[in-house]
């Protein structure tokens, strides 16, 4: 006998449980649409996943009636972003102007966040959230998509949909099973991402240091620091043939208050590489599908805005989506619409990353000349007002978005 295969039918079906989906799967769900979230891992638990809570994202936590359930969980409250160039501390950008309740970046490790959102998620009778459920293929009629195919622990799901959202990240399954066309943008670097203990003497303000050949990223997560050490594009093996002990010395180099716990990183086990890349796709649906966040958009982690971009692309899906979700009118147009509200915010984010990948990134990459901060960056340390200008960049983006879904079980 074939083995079952157990069904689900629902208003909307989201295949990944990352900020974008899980944002979605909630705004959704509270405003009385069927929704069911499916994620590939039995839990959230993983490092390689950005820690940075973006004003504009708490503006959405405060529009939802859930930030002081945030604010009592642990955070750290970041007001300021330095970066250290070639030994010179610049001071980057501050966040106490910007235009939002909350003037600052909240520092949450992710899967606190995501499991912040969860709980909330799961208040409502028309969420469901399955863990361990990987999203394998399409269901489609001709061109239309109908729901998905997955697989998990006890076997297959076919989850049957009026529509399906691709929220399954860079590597997304579902875009690609769509076959939806995708313009590469090109990224000169990848990260090796690592913890190194944090001492109640260091200093508390996440940093970026840029140096000759080097670039390093901390962010403060408590008792230890996650660090990113940024390499140009495919030198992962050169690196690693280098040995564990001249790795070690190029943290040392970069970071000197550190250097006492390099020794930490026993081996290349201690050492994860994330690929990065910078995409995007031309069409963000088809007949039954949209793809948001990372799967229509992979973005760069230049200036941590990814989880920025995957609230806004999440609240603006479900403004414009729930209705007619719920009177299952959802049309071709009404897609369009989605990605027409999103496309200049992520084009010019996109832009503005690739700039400064191709203008300080590689540079600093190629060791070639010593760094020193450019005349423009040195001007922030003399007149504090242009440190406003990243601060809103980074902490509310292009054209943020605001919650104007309804709440239907609040009488
Ligand atoms: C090195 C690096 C550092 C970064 N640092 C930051 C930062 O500090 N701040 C910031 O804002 N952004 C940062 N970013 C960008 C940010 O991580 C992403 O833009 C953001 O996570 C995208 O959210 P998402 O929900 O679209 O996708 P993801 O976060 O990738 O989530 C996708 C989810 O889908 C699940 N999934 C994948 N495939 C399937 C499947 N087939 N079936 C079911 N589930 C599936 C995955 O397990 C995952 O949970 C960084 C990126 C990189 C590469």
């Amino acid at each position: 006998m074939p083995p079952s295969v157990e069904v689900i039918q629902t208003r909307c079906c989201i295949a990944g449980g990352g900020p974008a989906g899980m944002m979605l799967g909630l705004l959704l769900a509270r405003a009385g649409v069927d929704v069911v979230v499916l994620e590939k891992h039995g839990d959230f638990l993983r490092d390689f996943r950005g820690d940075t809570i973006h004003p504009s994202t708490l503006e959405v936590v405060y529009e939802l009636g859930l930030l002081e359930d945030f604010l009592r969980r642990s955070h750290q409250q970041v007001r300021q972003l330095v970066v250290n160039i070639g030994g010179f501390e610049i001071p980057l950008a501050d966040f106490t102007h910007v235009p939002t309740r909350c003037k600052f970046l909240a520092f949450m490790p992710q899967w606190d966040f995501l499991d912040f959102v969860a709980d909330h998620g799961r208040k409502y009778p028309t969420f469901r959230l399955l863990m361990d459920t990987e999203v394998t293929d399409l269901l489609e009629d001709g061109d239309r998509v109908l729901g998905v195919k997955a697989t998990t622990p006890t076997g297959t799901l076919e989850v049957r949909a009026d529509l399906t959202v691709g929220a399954d990240g860079r590597r997304s399954t579902v875009r690609e099973r769509a076959g939806l066309p995708i313009r590469d943008l090109g990224a000169p670097m990848d990260v090796l991402w690592m913890r190194l203990s944090r001492k109640p003497t260091d200093t508390d303000t996440p940093t970026g240091r840029f140096d000759r050949g080097r670039i390093f990223i901390m962010l403060h997560r408590g008792d230890y620091w996650q660090c990113g050490f940024v390499i140009p594009k495919g030198d992962h093996e050169a690196v690693k043939a280098r040995g564990i002990e001249a790795f070690r010395a190029d943290i040392a180099a970069v970071a000197q208050f550190v250097a006492d716990r390099v020794n930490e990183l026993r081996s290349w086990e201690d050492v994860k590489l994330l690929t990065v890349s910078v995409d995007r796709l031309r069409k963000w649906y088809k007949p039954g599908l949209l793809c948001i966040d990372d799967a229509a958009h992979a973005m760069s982690p230049v200036g941590g805005v990814g989880i920025n971009l995957a609230i806004q692309d999440a609240v603006a899906a479900a403004n414009i989506l729930a209705e007619k979700l719920k009177s299952q009118t959802v049309k071709h147009a009404d897609l369009a619409a989605v990605q027409r509200r999103r496309t200049l915010p992520t084009q010019l984010t996109q832009w503005l990353q690739v700039q400064v990948q191709k203008r300080v990134i590689t540079r600093a990459l190629s060791g070639r000349v010593p760094l020193t901060p450019p005349l423009v960056l040195r001007l922030f340390r003399r007149i504090p007002i242009l440190r406003r200008i990243p601060a809103r960049l980074v902490g509310v983006g292009i054209r943020p978005e605001h919650v104007r879904t309804k709440d239907a079980f609040k009488n």
